[in-house]
């Protein structure tokens, strides 16, 4: 594709329209080098002004009800579904992925968005709650109200699954959303938002930002009632302090330094099959990707030569018949180059793979003998690499994958998987199987520690984007009225006594 026909000069009507003072910035494809975008940086200002027209929508929205949202929502998935090739090719394009993979990533999204849906109002609605013994006379209901206006600051690994993840469970439960794609993806939001406003027409309930690091920062002092950031550890911690500012709450997907532990009874070629996938997929570059493997010391020697061997049959490249695709920031092919030599200095192998760095492309590497404390076991290195470690039990399994201040997922291939699983300080595990706790849209995902925290998917997604509120009536009059200055001593006695029963057993 050329420079000329990949361009599409996209840009927010809503806020440009007649402007031509605005500073813009150029979206890049990682694999040509191709300018396939240019998109306004947006200022303070128009992020405040975003902010004040989803506050107004975001009323009309939770007026319409869960069924008028859920009507609305479904039909936003069924757009999805139809041009998902349509949105497959700008997701490629924007980040370098295959168009397989692309194509995969809006599928997996689309569960999602019909659990959201269509579990909004059983999660979030009013619900009778009991009384005690001591409160018989109160009768209790909860209901989960939205907030108003979610800010979401996404990353560019993947464009449509992650923010989506925070977007569909905010707007399912009542909240307007001003979304502040990364800068490598902005196209991809911009899809996202256009496809939207078609089934809602009415009011700007989904509305796109776009700029750097500036950008989100206003997003984050703007005065939206919660901000959910997707990204770096380090940069949720500026998003944190500058949230602060305005005590606006935050939840934080952050990265991981996902371990795979093989147990000696695993099927080995699953593991295999799954390590590879896990570690190499998108390049590498998944919040979730498995970086660290450990496997049992009676079949370690078998795993390798099966890992090596497939591994061995892999190739990065920028050509539609690569399956790994380049790397999508410049500045993170550096990082990889540095843990990588950083484990050959420190004793490490190269067991498969390797090869020369070709621009953005960097070929996958299995690493062996990489001790603990290397970089490629401590930190995110969101790359094509896979370092392998033996260990003699699943208890030093266990004590070497939590050795890390990440805690996003995790995957156990054995028999004992599921109590293994129990052992790791990770808010996901995946047993037998990869990825599969961000597949499954009944449970939720996020990570502890330098993970981050809150929760997206899920009931714990869908009440992460709201506030509770407990109202409760009295039923008839309490024979021991306790909140009047009318007490009387023989009503305190009596209490007394009651309480005595009730809880003094113990
Ligand atoms: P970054 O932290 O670099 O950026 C994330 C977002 O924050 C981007 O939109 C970025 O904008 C924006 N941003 C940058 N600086 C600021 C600031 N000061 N204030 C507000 N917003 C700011 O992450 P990447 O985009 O590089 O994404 C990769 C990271 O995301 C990895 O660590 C990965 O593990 C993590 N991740 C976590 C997931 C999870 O669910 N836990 C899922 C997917 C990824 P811009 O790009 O324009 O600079």
């Amino acid at each position: 594709m050329t420079t000329q026909q990949g361009t599409r000069q996209r840009r927010d009507e809503r806020f440009d329209a007649g402007r031509t003072d605005r500073a813009t910035f150029e979206v890049r494809s990682p694999g040509t080098g191709d300018v396939v975008g240019t998109y306004p940086v947006h200022t303070d200002d128009d992020v405040r002004d975003a902010v004040r027209r989803a506050r107004e929508a975001a009323a009309w929205w939770a007026d319409l009800g869960f069924a008028g949202r859920r009507e609305r929502l479904d039909a936003f998935r069924g757009i999805l579904a139809r041009r998902i090739q349509q949105l497959g090719g700008i997701v490629a394009e924007e980040t370098g992925k295959p168009h397989s993979d692309a194509v995969l990533e809006v599928a997996l999204v689309l569960d999602h968005l019909a659990w959201a849906a269509k579990h909004a109002e059983k999660v979030l609605g009013r619900r009778r709650v009991r009384s005690g013994m001591l409160t018989a006379h109160l009768a209790g209901e909860v209901e989960y109200k939205p907030l108003g206006v979610v800010g979401v600051i996404g990353p560019w690994n993947f464009p449509v699954f992650t923010p989506l993840g925070s977007i569909v469970f905010a707007l399912a439960a009542g909240n307007a959303v001003v979304f502040k794609p990364s800068e490598f993806s902005p196209g991809v939001g911009a899809w996202l938002v256009d496809a939207f406003a078609q089934v809602v027409p009415e009011q700007p309930v989904f509305q796109l930002v776009t700029g750097d690091g500036s950008t989100g920062a206003a997003l984050c002092r703007s005065g939206v009632d919660k901000l959910a950031f997707t990204g770096s550890t380090a940069t949720a911690k500026k998003v944190m302090a500058t949230c602060a500012e305005t005590l606006t709450p935050i939840v934080a997907e952050c990265g991981g330094k996902d371990a795979m532990i093989v147990d000696e009874d695993a099927d080995l070629d699953a593991a295999v099959d799954g390590a590879v996938w896990a570690g190499l997929m998108n390049a590498g570059q998944a919040c979730i990707g498995t970086e660290r493997v450990l496997v049992h010391e009676r079949v370690h020697d078998a795993f390798l030569a099966k890992l090596t061997a497939k591994v061995s049959g892999l190739r990065a490249g920028a050509d539609p018949e690569a399956k790994i695709g380049p790397i999508t920031m410049p500045s993170q092919v550096e990082v990889i180059e540095r843990h990588i030599a950083d484990a050959l200095e420190r004793g490490g192998r190269i067991a498969a793979g390797g090869g020369e760095r070709d621009g953005q492309v960097v070929q996958p590497h299995v690493l062996v003998d990489v001790p603990d404390d290397a970089l490629a076991n401590t930190e995110e290195t969101f790359g094509p690499t896979l370092t392998v470690g033996k260990v003699r039990s699943m208890e030093e399994a266990v004590a070497r994958a939590n050795a890390t201040s990440y805690g996003l997922g995790a995957t156990v291939y054995g028999k004992r998987g599921r109590e293994v699983a129990r052992r790791l300080r990770s808010g996901m595990v995946s047993v037998n199987a990869v990825f599969a706790a961000a597949q499954l849209a009944s449970v939720p995902f996020g990570g502890v520690g330098d993970s981050g925290f809150g929760r997206i998917h899920g009931p714990d997604g869908l009440r992460e984007f709201t506030a509770s509120q407990a109202v409760v009536r009295q039923r008839f009059k309490s024979a021991l009225p306790l909140t009047s200055f009318e007490r009387t001593a023989k009503m305190e006695e009596t209490l007394g006594k009651v309480v005595a029963i009730v809880h003094g057993r113990k």
